[in-house]
C-alpha cells in the first residue's frame, strides 16, 4: 500500500471512530433549539474536508473538547488553560499595561450558552479600549464632549473592565451582564461600581440615557449568539439619541456584512440598516488566540457612530422606519430575484396599488435631499433611483436607494411637515422597529 493510501485509510478511520462517538447513547447529536441543554457539539460547525488531488468532499461533524455539562444542565468550557493566572481575591488590581485578564477559576468557568469567549490576551485589551477612547472622544459626534456615562455590555470575568476602571473609574462607568456568577465577582472586586444584572436585550437605554442625561457610550466583547439584536437595539435607541457610540467586538463575517458595499456579497440587511443609522468602521481583526475558550471563528472590532434623531430623520427623508424595515427585510429574503420580484409579496399594500408601484418611476427626491446632494453629502449622492430600479437586484441598491423605494411604494409623513412636528413623531416610532418584538421593553 504506497503512502497516500495508508493516509487516507488513517483519514477515514479517524472520521468513522469520531462520527461513532458523535452517534454514542452519550454524546448523541442533540437538537438545536433547547438553549440550556442543547450540547455542544450540536452547535458545532460543519467541517468540510477536502481531500486535495483525490477530490473528494465529506461534510463531517467536529469534536468540541473541553466542554461539559454541569449539574444544571448547562455546558460549561472544563479544561485548564495555563495562561490563566488564578483567582482575584483582594479589589487590587494589576494596571500595568501587560496585565493578564483575570479569570477566577472554578468560580467563572466559561458557559457556551452565554456565549462566554472570555478575552486573555493584555496587549488585545489594550488595543479594545485604546480604540474606543478614540472612537469615544475623536469620531462622529464626540468631540468635545465629556467621557461621563460609559456603557460595557457583558463584561465577564472583567478583562475589559479592569482597563475602563483603571482608565476612567467607576463612576462613569455601568455594566449589563446576565450571569449572576460574574455580577458577584465585579461586585466583589470593584463595590462602587454599577453592574446590573440584566439581559442586554431587555434594557431601556433610552430610559438609562435620560437618567444620566446624555446619551450612552458602548462597549463590549459581545456574546455571538446574539450579536444582530444587541446592534439592532442600539439602532432603535439612536432614534432616541441614547447612544452616541458602540466599540464592540464582533464574528469576523458579521462586520464584512456591515461595512459591505453594494454590489459585494456580503451586502445585505445588516450593510443597508448600519450604512443608514450610523458611520460604522471595522478598526482590526481579532484572531480566536486570544480568547479562553478560542472560538472557532475569527472575530473583529467595529466602531459605530450612530447619527443621532435629528440628523437620522432627515436621512430618512420622511419614510417610516418600520416601514423601511419592510422594504429591505422582503428584498433581501430573496436577494438572486429582481427587486420587482421580491417585493411583489410584500405586506402593506393592496395587489393592484403594489403593481402599479413597482412599474413606476422614481418619485422626485425631496427638497432636503437635493440640499443634502448640494453640499457634496455622499449618502444623498447616492440617493437618486435609476429609472429601471425595479429589475436591479437588491444588493444593487445603495441604502439610499432602499429610502426611495420605501418612499415610493409607502409614501413619506413629514414631506410638508417642520422639524418640530416631526420630533412629536419619535415616540410612535415604537423602541422595536429593528430588533425582535419578543425581545426588550
Ligand atoms: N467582556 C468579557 C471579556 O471580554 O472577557 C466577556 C465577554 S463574553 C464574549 C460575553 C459576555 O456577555 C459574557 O460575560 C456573558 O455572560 C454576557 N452575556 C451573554 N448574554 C447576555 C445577555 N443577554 N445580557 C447580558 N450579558 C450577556
Amino acid at each position: 500500500m504506497c503512502r497516500c493510501h495508508r493516509l487516507w485509510h488513517l483519514l477515514t478511520y479517524w472520521t468513522y471512530l469520531q462520527l461513532a462517538i458523535l452517534n454514542s447513547p452519550t454524546n448523541g447529536l442533540l437538537p438545536h433549539h433547547s438553549r440550556q441543554t442543547s450540547s455542544p457539539l450540536s452547535c458545532c460547525h460543519p467541517l468540510r474536508i477536502h481531500f486535495g488531488q483525490i477530490d473528494k468532499t465529506r461534510t463531517y461533524q467536529t469534536i468540541c473538547r473541553g466542554w461539559v455539562q454541569g449539574s444544571d444542565g448547562e455546558w460549561e468550557w472544563e479544561e485548564d488553560d495555563p495562561n490563566f493566572v488564578p483567582a482575584v481575591t483582594t479589589t487590587t488590581i494589576d494596571t500595568s499595561s501587560t496585565a493578564t485578564p483575570q479569570l477566577p477559576s472554578g468560580k467563572l468557568k466559561p458557559k457556551q450558552s452565554l456565549g462566554q469567549n472570555f478575552l486573555k490576551d493584555p496587549n488585545t485589551v489594550a488595543k479594545i479600549v485604546r480604540a474606543f477612547h478614540d472612537d469615544a472622544t475623536n469620531r462622529g459626534n464626540r468631540p468635545g464632549k465629556p467621557l461621563d456615562s460609559i456603557v460595557e455590555l457583558g463584561p465577564g470575568a472583567g478583562a475589559l473592565t479592569d482597563r475602563l476602571v483603571t482608565n476612567y473609574g467607576t463612576d462613569v462607568l455601568q455594566c449589563i451582564e446576565v450571569d449572576p456568577r460574574s455580577v458577584e465577582i465585579l461586585g466583589e472586586r470593584y463595590p462602587s461600581l454599577l453592574v446590573h444584572h440584566a439581559d442586554v436585550l431587555q434594557v431601556n437605554y433610552p430610559a438609562m440615557a435620560e437618567q444620566e442625561g446624555q446619551p450612552l457610550v458602548i462597549i463590549g466583547n459581545l456574546p455571538y449568539y446574539i450579536t444582530s439584536q444587541i446592534l439592532f437595539a442600539l439602532a432603535d435607541a439612536s432614534h432616541y439619541g441614547a447612544v452616541d457610540c458602540a466599540t464592540v467586538t464582533m464574528q469576523w463575517e458579521v462586520a464584512q456584512r456591515m461595512v459591505a458595499p453594494t454590489c459585494c456579497k456580503d451586502y445585505g440587511i445588516l450593510s443597508v440598516v448600519f450604512q443608514t443609522y450610523a458611520d460604522v468602521r471595522c478598526h482590526f481583526k481579532i484572531p480566536p488566540t486570544v480568547f479562553y475558550p478560542q472560538p472557532k471563528v475569527d472575530s473583529a472590532l467595529v466602531g459605530l457612530h450612530f447619527l443621532g434623531p435629528s440628523n437620522l430623520r432627515q436621512r430618512l427623508a420622511g419614510v417610516r422606519p418600520q416601514d423601511f424595515r419592510n422594504v429591505i427585510t422582503t428584498a433581501f429574503r430573496q436577494r438572486r430575484k429582481t427587486v420587482r420580484n421580491s417585493l411583489k409579496k410584500i405586506p402593506g399594500i393592496e395587489a393592484d396599488e403594489l403593481k402599479a408601484k413597482l412599474d413606476s418611476l422614481p418619485v422626485p427626491l425631496p427638497q432636503s435631499v437635493l440640499n443634502a446632494q448640494n453640499t457634496g453629502d455622499v449618502f444623498a449622492l447616492s440617493q437618486t433611483l435609476p429609472d429601471n430600479w425595479a429589475s436591479k437586484r437588491p444588493e444593487e441598491l445603495t441604502p439610499a436607494q432602499f429610502i426611495e423605494v420605501t418612499r415610493l411604494l409607502f409614501g413619506s409623513r413629514t414631506t410638508d411637515r417642520n422639524e418640530e412636528s416631526q420630533q412629536e413623531d419619535v415616540p410612535d416610532l415604537g423602541r422595536k422597529v429593528w430588533r425582535k418584538l419578543k425581545h426588550g421593553i
